[in-house]
């Protein structure tokens, strides 16, 4: 691979498609800058003489015939990010494997398998608060008619994809076949910061967490600032006493270990500063590194949600939003990732992955491995930000990986 290439193509993607410039990266999902960005890979794609193909749900496809008509090599990663995400988030497992393919081309080396290359939609989450809905959707976990139901403010997903010009009634006929498939090769960034703590610049992924979120509505009675305390049923002091309850509760040591809770989004309807609001709204997003711990944590924390309402005697909601991952890694993928790894001289860090990213929802029906990249962390401001050295040794290592399973 050409690392200069690699490294300008990835800063040249992280800057150009980006809604809040100097404000970290914020490209949402069926907007008009993800749009740009799917451009600018069709771009590349077609250097190759490869186009690029848009499913019912916005993830994009891309097919490089192998030799045979063995299992394909899937690889790829997410071209969403968050509000004011972290700058390679998604982008550098895209670039890293688009100058994989590049880099094959311009060898003439033609894989023994066919490889496929995806863009996944959506994988934060960030309109419907459904995270990787677009590899749930093409692996069945997620069916289409689902996106009905799913909801924001203003509309809902299956309204969202057509406005935009996508068929999610085709998501059906472009569902992932198990069979067909040899493995899913993922490259990310660490959302986390376990590989800069533990002094390691790349990690393969044992297992992604499991991880279920919920909206929380509080419901009470908007009132006028003016009226007594005493009189009021205010939502927003019911989301507080929940807020400490439940971090009592993990101090308190009843969940079982490396229980994590966020509460990563509140509001109050209506907003206004002279109004006590009639609902306070908020998530909760529940991770353990086992799935079979997440229905009884699950239960404990519902359970202290509804008792703080009947406490202070308000209405609850309590809606299922997301759940995800809970996902071992493959071993012929780790093996894949190590090797590679040790054969460029490079040392790996084996560990467990709290992102549920889309290798959660892929390797629940094929084979999938996730190689992370660390993120340096500046000290006085806690910024995080990748290295360009350690981006080019978690692509030379994709690389190798990848022409590894495809030969094979
Ligand atoms: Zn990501």
């Amino acid at each position: 691979m050409n690392e200069q290439r690699f490294l300008s193509q990835l800063e040249e993607f992280s800057t150009a498609f980006n809604d809040t410039k100097g404000n970290g990266v914020t490209r949402f999902s069926w907007s008009h800058t993800a749009t740009l960005a799917q451009s600018w890979l069709e771009k590349e794609f077609s250097r190759m003489g490869i186009s690029l193909r848009a499913d019912g749900a916005g993830n994009l496809h891309a097919h490089i015939k192998g030799k045979t008509d063995l299992p394909r090599v899937i690889v790829g990663s997410h071209l969403d990010t968050v509000q004011n995400g972290a700058k390679y988030d998604g982008s550098f497992g895209l670039v890293a494997a688009l100058e994989t393919l590049r880099s094959f081309r311009e060898e003439g080396f033609i894989p023994n398998r066919s490889i496929e290359f995806i863009a996944f939609a959506e994988e934060e989450g960030a309109n419907f608060g459904t995270t990787c809905l677009g590899s749930k959707l093409i692996t069945g976990i997620i069916k289409p008619n689902d996106l009905k139901s799913l909801c924001n403010d203003e509309t809902n997903a299956w309204d969202m994809l057509e406005k935009f010009g996508l068929d999610p009634a085709n998501l059906e006929n472009e569902q992932i076949v198990p069979h067909t498939v040899y493995a899913y090769l993922e490259a990310h960034v660490e959302q986390e910061r376990r590989l800069f703590k533990n002094n390691y610049k790349l990690g393969i992924v044992k297992a992604i967490s499991a991880m279920r979120s919920y909206r929380i509505i509080y419901h009470g009675e908007s009132v006028f600032a003016a009226t007594p305390l005493k009189e009021r049923r205010d939502p927003v002091v019911s989301f507080i006493e929940c807020h400490t309850e439940i971090q009592k509760a993990v101090a308190s040591g009843i969940f079982p270990e490396n229980t994590r809770f966020t509460v990563g989004q509140i509001c109050c309807n209506p907003g206004t500063p002279i109004m006590v609001p009639g609902e306070c709204i908020f998530t909760i997003d529940i991770r353990n590194l086992e799935i079979s711990n997440l229905p009884a944590i699950s239960e404990k924390i519902k359970e202290i949600i509804v008792k703080v309402a009947e406490k202070n005697g308000i209405g609850v909601d309590i809606v299922p939003l997301s759940r995800s991952g809970g996902v071992k890694m493959s071993e012929l993928v780790q093996n894949a990732y190590k090797n590679a790894t040790n054969e460029l001289g490079f040392e790996y860090f084996e560990m467990n992955c709290g992102t549920a990213l889309d290798a959660a929802p892929m390797g629940m029906v094929v084979p999938a491995g996730l190689l992370l990249v660390a993120n340096q962390v500046n000290s006085e401001t806690g910024e995080k930000y990748a290295l360009p050295e350690d981006l080019c040794s978690g692509a030379l290592v994709y690389e190798k990986t990848i022409r590894q399973l495809v030969s094979e």
